[in-house]
Formats: C-alpha cells, structure tokens, sequence
C-alpha cells in the first residue's frame, strides 16, 4: 500500500518535471523571437538625490509581455536568458533601446543618466565593448549618461578578468556601478582596483534600515571611503530614508519614491518632481 503510494508519487513527480522541462524549453524558444516580436520593453525607475530631491538618473528594467502568459518580470526569464545565451541578443536591444531614450530625454532638456543592467554572460562576451559604444554611437549619446550596473557575484566570478573588461568600458567613457552590493562576497583588494563609480547597496540591507542594522553604515562608509557614489535600492520607508540620509547615502531608489514607470509616466513625475522628493 504505502510502496503503490509512493511509486504513484514518483509518478507524479517524473510527469511534473516533465512538464516543467517542456515549459521550460517552451519558454525559452519563445524568448528566442520575443525581440523579434516587440514583446520586450524597458520600464525606468527614478534614482533620487537625497541632497536636492532632483532625479539624476533612472534604472532601465526589462519587461516581457508574452502573448499568452501575459506580463512576465525578469526574475523568470533571466537566468533562462542568460543560459541560453539569447541575454547577449536581448542585452545589445536594451542597451540600444535604453541609450535612445537617454538622448531623447536629453534633447527635451531633461538630462538624466540611465542606468543599464548588464549581466555576467554579458561581461564574459568579447563583443561586449563594441556593443557598448555601438549603443551610444547610434543613439548619439555623451558616454557620461550611461552607467552600467554588474552584480558584485558577476564580478567576482573571474575577477582580473572582469577588472580588464572594467578598464576598457572606463577608457569609453561610461560609468560602472556594482548593483546587489553586500550581497557576494568581495574581496576588499579587488574592490578597491575595479575602475567602478557607484556602489548600488542592496535592498536586503536598507530593510534592515529600520531595525538599526550596523551593516548598512559600514557598506555606505565603505563606499564613502572609496570615494564611490552610494545608492540605496528598494527604499520603502521614511524612517529608512531618514537612516540612509544621516549616514550620508548620496542616492536612492524604491517603491518609496517611485515604482520602474513607462516612459510616460516618468516624464510626467520629471515635469513635476523636484520638491515633492525635497
Ligand atoms: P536589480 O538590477 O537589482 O533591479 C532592482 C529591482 O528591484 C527591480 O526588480 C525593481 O523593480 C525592484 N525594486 C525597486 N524598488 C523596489 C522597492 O522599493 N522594493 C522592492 N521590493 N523592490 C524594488 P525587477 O525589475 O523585477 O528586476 C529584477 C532583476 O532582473 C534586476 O535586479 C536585474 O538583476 C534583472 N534585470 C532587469 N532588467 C534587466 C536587463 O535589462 N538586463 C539584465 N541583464 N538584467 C535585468
Ligand atoms: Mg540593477
Ligand atoms: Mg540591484
Ligand atoms: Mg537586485
């Protein structure tokens, strides 16, 4: 009795996987054409200056709007990206994509810089320079108004490596920031020779904001000392705003201030931002 349930569960648990697995590579053929298709867009999330309240910058987050499962958010479909190596494809669109914008907003007399997620398949990929600089060529943009965002973790696989990669996207002019940082496990002495501009602390720190967590004082000191900007992710309160501000956090972002926003709704919150972030 107890061995026939048991087989039956196996059962169940072989045709669940199966059907996982199908889903799986279902999936990832799907976001093999979703480019070609137009079912990917960017949505752009406000990065606060916690001095003057003004917007300096935006993070461009991807978005997959599949035509049966409906909206899908990167959590699901990046790492399938990433293994199946369409993130290089689907990278060189949202840093093309992204850039675009950065001009179009510069032209309309907002000038902020954008913030592009570039992930560790990404920075393995020799074409990832030129990708780069192709990017700001066509878009026309001053290399200065794009910064690239590299988890701590993608760095620190390989990390002369990654530091040589650094060196040349610095030599071109835009600027890097490490995003999730607190998050790996850095070495101190990399970190220090990684040419980088900004340290993104991660959300999982500025939480522990409200209970007095002494981990965050030390990763914005940390960056302080470095001379690096520091940034706050997923911001959620005033009383962690108030923490990050008496610390000397220069930036933020978070549900706080703004959710990622449709191109539309962001410029709306720029016409009518500064005093309301104050
Ligand atoms: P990330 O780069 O660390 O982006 C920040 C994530 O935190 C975003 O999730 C954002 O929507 C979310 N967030 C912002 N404020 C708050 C807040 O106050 N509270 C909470 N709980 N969350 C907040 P999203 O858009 O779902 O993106 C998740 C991750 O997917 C990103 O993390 C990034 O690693 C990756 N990703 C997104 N777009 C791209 C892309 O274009 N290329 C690559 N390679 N990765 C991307
Ligand atoms: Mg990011
Ligand atoms: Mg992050
Ligand atoms: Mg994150």
């Amino acid at each position: 009795e107890a061995k026939g349930a048991g087989r039956n569960r196996y059962a169940e648990f072989r045709h669940e996987m199966h059907i996982a697995a199908h889903e799986r590579l279902e999936l990832e053929s799907d976001l093999r054409s979703a480019l070609a298709r137009s079912e990917l867009f960017l949505v752009y999330q406000p990065i606060i200056s916690f001095q003057t309240g003004e917007v300096p910058a935006a993070e461009a987050l991807l978005r997959w709007q599949h035509p049966t499962r409906g909206l899908i958010p990167p959590a699901e479909f990046i790492a399938l990206a990433e293994e199946s190596g369409v993130i290089v494809d689907i990278g060189a669109w949202v840093l093309e994509t992204a850039c675009e914008q950065a001009a179009q907003w510069l032209d309309a007399g907002t000038p902020i810089r954008i913030s592009v997620n570039v992930s560790a398949r990404q920075l393995d990929d020799p074409g990832l320079t030129r990708t780069v600089a192709s990017a700001l060529r066509r878009s026309g943009l001053d290399p200065d108004l794009l910064s690239l965002e590299i988890t701590e973790t993608a760095l620190m696989r390989d990390a002369e490596s990654a530091a040589a990669t650094l060196r040349e996207l610095r030599a071109s002019g835009v600027r890097i920031a490490i995003d999730d940082f607190g998050t790996g496990y850095s070495s101190l002495a990399y970190l220090q020779q990684f040419p980088v501009n900004a340290l993104k602390i991660d959300r999982t720190f500025i939480s522990a904001c409200d209970t007095h967590d002494p981990l965050i004082a030390t990763l914005v000191q940390l960056g302080r000392s470095l001379g690096l900007v520091t940034i706050a992710e997923g911001v959620e309160d005033e009383t962690q705003l108030e923490r990050l501000r008496e610390l000397g956090c220069d930036h933020g972002q978070g549900y706080l201030f703004a959710p990622p926003l449709e191109v539309a709704a962001l410029e709306r919150l720029l016409a009518e931002h500064s005093p309301a972030f104050a």
